[in-house]
């Protein structure tokens, strides 16, 4: 066993796909540090530096005294802290569902909620470039995965005709907006077929919330999202209607079985929803830096704070992440098994902290 793990790493290595750990240290949005050096960022999720935000700190910092650092147990011990009800409701009113349940995190709720809708006889048809925890949701649940092609909900009707008769349970899944492409799904054509096919659409939006105007539950059954990207926290969760949510409630594994969140956590997230109810205006400027950053670029108009820049091979996406490195810009090298062959990219974030100099910096850094 020792020389196939030797000769995978070996592999790994020479075909420029391994992965590295590389200590960073925040500084104030949108800088970070690395080896001794200030760095700025074009490579995190969040969105808004809610992440570094006094007031939301210092909500963390208050509930870290009151109630202590961790939850001591599941939700259904003694883990079920008054701030998940407050935070469960507010989410659910943001979203105007019915319910929201919050999870230890975005990969936690769907190895839990998938495998709670659909079982070993069902049927799971989804976008091709889903995301790993969708995946992994679906091969705990034991579902077939039929897959369609990017964003064509015209494929995916082809497959609900040919097979979803022979599944009694069919679950749709695509992303709000795409992880790795920053696009958006056409969420109503996939809503209208699944209430015509008797399934049940999931859309993942954890790159959305927070980033686009406030995107409700009306285009799916099921959204589900994240607290530890745009909302700067830690966490996931689920919004739909009732029963549903009462019996993923009963039914979710990953939520029943694993430690609540720290109250710090809770506390965090909930002082940043309210933040954001505050002063929404905030949430326009990721999409404002990547439209402009596109338009100078001549690249694909941007749709989210999401842009890919697509290079193709490993090696030469990881030689521009590297020089751009050495200008202290930072913007993460994307490679497969993460994105398709051949479609190995560099993946621009952008952020509320970002300056338009900020952007044309890392604009002639490119150019
Ligand atoms: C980040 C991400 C998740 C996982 O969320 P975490 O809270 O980080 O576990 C799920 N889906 C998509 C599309 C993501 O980008």
């Amino acid at each position: 066993m020792s020389s196939h793990i030797q000769s995978t790493l070996d592999s790994l290595e020479q075909q420029h796909l391994l992965r590295t750990l590389n200590e960073t240290t925040p500084l104030s949005p949108p800088y970070i540090s690395q080896n001794n050096q200030k760095i700025l960022s074009f490579a995190s999720n969040d969105y808004l530096g809610l992440s570094q935000h006094p007031t939301i700190k210092q909500a963390a910092i208050q509930a870290t005294e009151t109630y202590g650092t961790g939850a001591g147990g599941s939700r259904y011990t003694t883990g079920n802290h008054p701030l998940y009800t407050q935070l469960e409701t507010k989410l659910a009113a943001l979203k105007h569902t019915d319910k929201a349940i919050i999870f230890g995190s975005g990969y936690l709720t769907h190895i839990g909620l998938i495998p709670s809708l659909v079982g070993r006889n069902d049927l799971v048809i989804a976008d091709k470039l889903i995301h790993a925890s969708i995946i992994d949701g679906i091969k705990l649940s034991g579902a077939k995965l039929m897959r369609f092609h990017h964003n064509d909900a015209n494929h995916c009707k082809t497959l609900l005709k040919t097979h979803r008769d022979k599944h009694p349970q069919c679950l749709i899944i695509t992303e709000h907006i795409f992880s790795m492409d920053g696009d958006k799904a056409p969420t109503s054509e996939l809503y209208k077929l699944a209430n015509q096919h008797n399934a049940l659409l999931l859309t993942d939006d954890a790159h959305g919330f927070g980033v686009l105007p406030n995107w409700s539950a009306h285009d799916s059954h099921i959204i589900m999202g994240t607290l530890s990207k745009a909302i700067g926290a830690y966490g996931g969760y689920v919004c739909t209607n009732e029963p549903l949510a009462s019996y993923i409630q009963q039914k979710a594994r990953s939520l029943i079985y694993t430690t609540a969140l720290p109250p710090a956590t809770l506390a965090s997230a909930l002082a940043a929803l309210e933040l954001l109810e505050q002063q929404p205006e905030h949430i326009k400027t990721p999409l404002a830096h990547a439209t402009y950053f596109t338009q100078q670029m001549n690249l694909p108009k941007a749709e989210s704070a999401i842009v890919p820049y697509i290079i193709g091979a490993e090696q030469n996406t990881l030689a521009l992440a590297n020089q751009l490195l050495k200008e202290n810009i930072l913007v993460s090298a994307i490679r497969p098994p993460t994105v398709p062959t051949n479609t190995a990219r560099l993946r621009i974030t952008f952020s509320a902290c970002h300056t338009q100099e900020h952007v044309d910096m890392l604009k002639h850094a490119l150019t």
